[in-house]
């Protein structure tokens, strides 16, 4: 088909690489003599030899190249991040979008091992708050001194009240034209308004860091329907950034995917309807994604729908006949992102693309 592809490539964590450099260009090759490719994400080992070797060689054929970079997740890396503190005061994975010393210690760790190799932008992930997908509590994100200091037009306690309850009044609301979701309840709207303005306030300042060293900027999204509730305003994380790349993840069976994520929200309320019938058809429906899409079409930014290409035994399902289908439903975008390993696609898929 005639799309501009962007291309994800999952080099490895901080610490260690995922591939050696003869396996990456063999496979590059081949993948590159098929379709035409405009951008790769590539991240996040930091193996600086490798890291050139790929430069240069997408540079040579005209084609840029991102660094994939995940902030709010604490991996074993030197960053330290602040950790997110529940509502009952215990810490998760997902780290607090507030404390300044996360901002600061992610991009001190882009300036030691990236900001020296030619890249031409960064691209930006988990940079939300965490999903029920990490548990019930803490899907509701962080209560650290210094976000409750961001809180303060909320009733904090009253949301809080809610949350012991599983009060349905944490579901029930309806969507705008951008997908962001206003809930029925006053204090549940101002909460859920006021993260979504901390994770944005974030996606500015590291947006602004990034484009000062003449980085283009795009971000992974939730998909559309779900980025409101951890804490991704599409239309206001638009503005501060070149691209966005929602997750159309239908077919993995994990956390940010769709079904998997919608699973997690049934599950934490007895009766969620006030959620599910804003899914027409079920999550997976073509009719539901068609849905999600109308969210994103006029945002502020380039809209790059993320698709699985990585059939992973147990972890991810997808194949040629899905792939294909997929490509259909976002037909009216030009640019399409294969994710999130290149490395893994196989033929069968490559031959549809
Ligand atoms: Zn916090």
């Amino acid at each position: 088909m005639d799309y501009q592809y962007t291309l994800q490539l999952h080099s490895g964590t901080f610490q260690k690489s995922n591939y050696s450099w003869e396996e990456i260009k063999t496979k590059c090759d081949q993948i590159l003599t098929h379709i035409q490719v405009k951008q790769m994400i590539i991240g996040w080992n930091t193996d600086t030899e490798l890291n050139q070797k790929i430069l240069d060689y997408f540079h040579e054929k005209d084609i840029r190249v991102l660094l994939w970079f995940p902030l709010l997740l604490q991996e074993n890396d030197e960053r330290e991040l602040k950790k997110m503190e529940g509502y009952h005061g215990n810490s998760f994975d997902f780290c607090c979008p507030t404390h300044l010393h996360n901002a600061h210690a992610c991009i001190a760790l882009y300036e030691k091992y990236f900001a020296k190799l030619p890249f031409d932008g960064i691209f930006l992930d988990k940079i939300r708050y965490a999903s029920f997908s990490q548990g019930y509590e803490a899907g509701f994100g962080c209560f650290c001194e210094e976000c409750m200091k961001q809180m303060h037009s909320v009733d904090i306690d009253a949301v809080k009240a809610l949350i012991d309850t599983h009060d349905i009044r944490l579901l029930r609301g309806e969507y705008d034209r951008c997908g962001r979701y206003h809930f029925a309840d006053s204090q549940v709207n101002a909460f859920y308004k006021r993260r979504s303005q901390l994770i944005s306030d974030l996606v500015f300042k590291l947006a602004a860091y990034f484009n000062s060293r003449k980085l283009i900027v795009g971000i992974d999204l939730f998909a559309p329907i779900l980025a409101y509730h951890v804490g991704q305003n599409i239309k206001e994380i638009a503005k501060y950034v070149d691209f966005i790349k929602p997750m159309m993840y239908t077919h993995t069976n994990a956390p940010a995917a769709i079904p998997y994520e919608y699973n997690v929200y049934l599950r934490n309320f007895e009766s969620s309807e006030a959620f599910s019938k804003h899914f027409p058809g079920g999550p997976l429906s073509s009719e539901s994604l068609r849905y999600q899409m109308d969210f994103i079409k006029n945002v502020p930014a380039t809209v790059i729908p993320g698709i699985e290409i990585n059939p992973i035994s147990g972890v991810c399902d997808t194949n040629a006949e899905a792939v294909q289908k997929h490509l259909h439903i976002f037909r009216e975008f030009k640019n399409i992102a294969l994710c999130w390993d290149v490395m893994r696609m196989d033929d069968e898929i490559l031959a549809v693309l």
